[in-house]
């Protein structure tokens, strides 16, 4: 019996250690309350976006997502963006913060200098205090700031000014543990690197995982419309006519603002599986690096609006474009396969926890008739029913 129970052990440990890949840690580090400037996935200047941007002001306080050890902190040259490295159970990275100036930098409460061993520091200043530090955020432990007392605004003759800790009673040292805590914030947004002040979070350099995988869950609630190719909605139960490239060709207009969180787009007819998949595209936030589906990640092919891909519009507004209806899904799903008369358009649209993201948790649904007569594109579709 002992030894049934020992296999059946190992043969659930077997099973589920492949149920669940590596990769699929999730913990919920606590939503940080971030409004978000632009989500994660395809946008038009990188033209992948591998992170989540927090659109705070310059000098707002950036909070500390998850506990960790401080791995880096830097900021090559002068203009460079300054980079913030944290790695807890996940490394995330944080990025833009402070602006673009010699240091010391001052910033909210916070100061970017160096600590005594020459490493970049973050300084959250005590409040009330001129020369005082709550914490001091650095790669190195153990070492002290000094700045000139002028720029700490104490008056008098120009002296170097060792920070004193939080109750005066001594230096105040760099610590590279952080915990959220102790350590709330890990300085300020800001410019650095050239752009509007903002926080951009990620999870490490060249890893495209969604941050939100691994934040708190939001709410998501999308809005969906289909457009033609003027760009305008179309009405219930329009007609397509296989002979009209017009109305074959699918746009959807995907409105995801609240939670910033999609995930994937699926485009059925009539019933979701696999032999009434028409298109589908995922961002592959939830896998290794990079795989995103038909989501166009790597230069040249995002949609224009009416070449096949994604075409990111601004924050969580994108159109997904496909004009092969009736060449490439299963055939029983092509225009000129389908049964004359009314048909449906099921979209599956998931954010990265696999919610759905619609009213009563139902997936939308959208009519539209087959109509093969005639069969000109000269005359165009004839509304006969
Ligand atoms: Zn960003």
């Amino acid at each position: 019996m002992k030894t049934f129970i020992l296999y059946l052990f190992l043969l659930i440990s077997f099973v589920s250690s492949f149920s669940a890949p590596v990769w699929a840690h999730p913990n919920d580090v606590p939503d940080p309350g971030f409004v978000f400037t632009s989500d994660f996935g395809p946008r038009n200047v990188t033209p992948w976006h591998p992170a989540i941007d927090y659109g705070a002001g310059a000098g707002v306080a950036a909070p500390l997502l998850e506990d960790g050890t401080v791995t880096g902190l830097s900021r090559p040259n002068v203009g460079s963006i300054i980079i913030l490295t944290i790695q807890g159970v996940h490394t995330f990275r944080y990025l833009h913060m402070f602006n673009d100036t010699v240091l010391p930098i001052f910033s909210g409460s916070f100061i970017l200098a160096q600590v005594s061993g020459g490493n970049l520091a973050i300084v959250s200043r005590t409040p009330g205090f001129l020369d005082r530090a709550n914490y001091i955020i650095s790669p190195t432990a153990g070492q002290t700031v000094t700045i000139n007392s002028d720029l700490l605004g104490i008056p008098g003759p120009t002296v170097p000014t060792v920070l004193r800790n939080a109750a005066g009673a001594g230096n105040a040292i760099s610590t590279n543990q952080l915990n959220t805590v102790n350590h709330p914030a890990v300085g300020a947004a800001g410019t650095s690197g050239g752009y509007p002040a903002h926080l951009h979070v990620d999870l490490g350099f060249n890893v495209s995982e969604n941050p939100l995988y691994h934040i708190a869950d939001r709410n998501s609630a999308y809005v969906v419309k289909m457009l033609d190719t003027g760009n305008t909605a179309r009405l219930g139960d329009y007609f397509v006519g296989p002979n009209d490239s017009n109305s074959m060709f699918i746009k959807l207009n995907v409105d995801s603002k609240v939670g910033g969180d999609l995930e994937s787009v699926r485009i059925y007819v009539d019933s979701v599986d696999a032999g009434h998949l028409v298109r589908e595209f995922t961002y592959g936030g939830t896998t290794p690096a990079h795989d995103p589906l038909n989501a166009d990640t790597t230069g040249p092919d995002l949609s224009n609006g009416a070449t096949n891909g994604v075409q990111p519009i601004s924050y969580g507004l994108e159109n997904f474009v496909y004009n092969d209806w009736n060449t490439t899904p299963p055939l029983a799903v092509r225009p000129s396969q389908l049964a004359e008369g009314k048909h449906d358009w099921i979209f599956v649209l998931r954010d990265i926890r696999g919610h759905i993201p619609f009213t009563g948790g139902i997936d939308p649904m959208f009519k539209f008739t087959i109509d093969k007569t005639p069969p000109s594109t000269s005359i165009g579709v004839k509304k006969t029913l």
